[in-house]
């Protein structure tokens, strides 16, 4: 039975849905002004359904924009403050990077110490290869000048992560409803704010409307009215007109099915979430011809709950316009998002490029479907806002698994006052020209 009203419904049981879930009836119980009881979450299919439950899980701080960055470190905390319920291992994250990125992580590097994230950076070619070595001896990654060393962070287990985080917001009284979509949002009276939630199993009546509905955040961006293309003013002034304000992204990520083990530490530990960019040719493990030319980037990491070594490579874009991009069936279950014959040769190949230990394994690849898409905003960062008054929407523009921390500072911005940390996504910047810094990597979220 559905109710027929609850204060605050939050749809979506994803990362963000359960964390701002568990979050806000903590809050409310702390304040004296309720519980779990009344916070709903609604999810079309069901915890961990989408992008949360498929991510490969990586949790870092490394990124150019000093707001994400900043934000980022909170979420690391929040990580770290239980990592038994959340399945975190933290076993740290390194940047290996070529000449073209060096000054910017050097800034990174320079920023996280002075906001006390503890990171070493080691520059130079020589120096580099000295410190990989001591970790990997078959180390042999070329073009590498720079290495951000980051000594907190690393990898969850996805979802078991997001059962641990369900378990809380349960726990604290907390309803989570599976299998339940929401078809519109409705308003009326004499204000813009949405009065209630039309599901698919009848209508329930809001105080307020939280969204967290990753890679399906256009669909209630729709149903919002809020417009498909916008005006970007960029940090320079100019305004680029008429651009739209959701793109996709296909990731591309798998599995080498060798024992994790075979990726251990030379000291038999779990070696630090490995991401190489490099502007050194790639050749084919299997042939020795070229596939890739210029730029180029992976990460991976041995992970005993994906059974191998995971990671991926750089997202394409996927050019369809997002309201006419087939979402579901979503991740694995896609006939059209999954990663093919090609992209395992490219990055079984680039594994070999990194460690002599991977070459000619690509034999063992997991020949599973595996990746999935995102959507992404007008400048590929988040946007976390309140719109019609009373619904607040979490759109992470796919950089979110990690940002544990958001569902935290959304329900005290709900319930206490703005948080300094999510000021600077807010959906005016695109008309403001407060854009964020774009950095040199290949990567369209560093
Ligand atoms: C292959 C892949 C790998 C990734 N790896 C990483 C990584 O290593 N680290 C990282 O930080 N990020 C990673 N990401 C990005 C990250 O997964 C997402 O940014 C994040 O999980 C989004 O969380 P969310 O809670 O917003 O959405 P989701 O986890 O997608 O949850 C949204 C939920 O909303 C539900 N929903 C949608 N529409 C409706 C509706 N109308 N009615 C009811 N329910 C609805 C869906 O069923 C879904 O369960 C990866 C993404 C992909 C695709």
């Amino acid at each position: 039975m559905i109710p027929a009203h609850v204060k605050y419904l939050i749809i979506g049981a994803g990362i963000h849905g359960l964390s701002t879930a568990y979050h806000l009836a903590s809050a409310l119980k702390a304040k004296g002004r309720g519980g779990g009881e009344d916070v709903l979450v609604v999810d079309k299919g069901g915890i961990a359904s989408g992008a949360s439950g498929i991510a490969c899980g990586v949790i870092r701080n490394n990124y150019y924009q000093p707001a994400m960055r900043e934000l980022m470190a909170e979420c690391v905390e929040l990580w770290e403050s239980d990592a038994e319920a959340f399945h975190y291992h933290a076993i740290g994250y390194m940047q290996i990077s070529p000449e073209s990125m060096r000054a910017d992580v050097a800034q990174i590097a320079a920023e996280q110490q002075a906001i006390g994230y503890d990171s070493e950076l080691i520059e130079g070619a020589e120096a580099c290869r000295k410190y990989m070595r001591a970790i990997f001896a078959d180390w042999r990654a070329e073009g590498i000048t720079s290495i951000l060393h980051e000594k907190r962070g690393g990898y969850a287990n996805n979802r078991a992560s997001l059962y641990g985080l369900a378990q809380k917001a349960e726990g604290a009284g907390v309803r989570i409803l599976s299998g339940t979509e929401v078809l519109g949002l409705v308003s009326g009276g004499n204000s813009d704010a949405i009065t209630a939630v039309e599901t698919d199993k009848g209508r329930i009546s809001v105080d307020q409307v939280i969204a967290a509905a990753g890679p399906w955040v256009p669909s209630i961006w729709r149903m919002l009215e809020l417009p498909e293309r916008i005006d970007v003013k960029d940090t320079k002034g100019d305004v680029h007109a008429d651009v739209p304000m959701w793109v996709y992204w296909c990731l591309q990520e798998g599995t080498l099915g060798v024992e994790p083990g075979f990726g251990m530490a030379d000291d038999g530990n779990m070696p630090p979430v490995i991401h190489v960019d490099t502007d050194v040719p790639l050749r084919s493990d299997v042939d020795g011809r070229t596939l890739v030319e210029d730029l180029w980037g992976i990460y991976y990491k041995p992970d005993f709950n994906f059974g191998g070594i995971q990671g991926g490579a750089a997202p394409y874009l996927v050019k369809t316009p997002a309201e006419s991009v087939a979402v579901d069936p979503y991740g694995p279950d896609s006939p059209e998002f999954t990663v093919d014959d090609r992209f395992a040769e490219t990055w079984c190949s680039a594994l070999a490029f990194c460690q002599k230990r991977y070459e000619g394994q690509i034999g063992k690849w997991r020949k599973e479907p595996s990746g999935g898409i995102g959507a992404f905003t007008a400048d590929s960062f988040p946007v976390f806002d309140r719109f019609r008054d009373n619904c607040y929407v979490i759109a992470d523009s796919n950089h979110g698994y990690k940002m544990i921390a958001v569902g935290k500072l959304v329900a005290e911005e709900i319930l206490v006052a703005p948080s300094a940390l999510l000021q600077p996504f807010r959906f005016s910047r695109f008309a403001e020209g407060k854009l964020h810094p774009v950095s040199n990597s290949p990567f369209p979220w560093s």
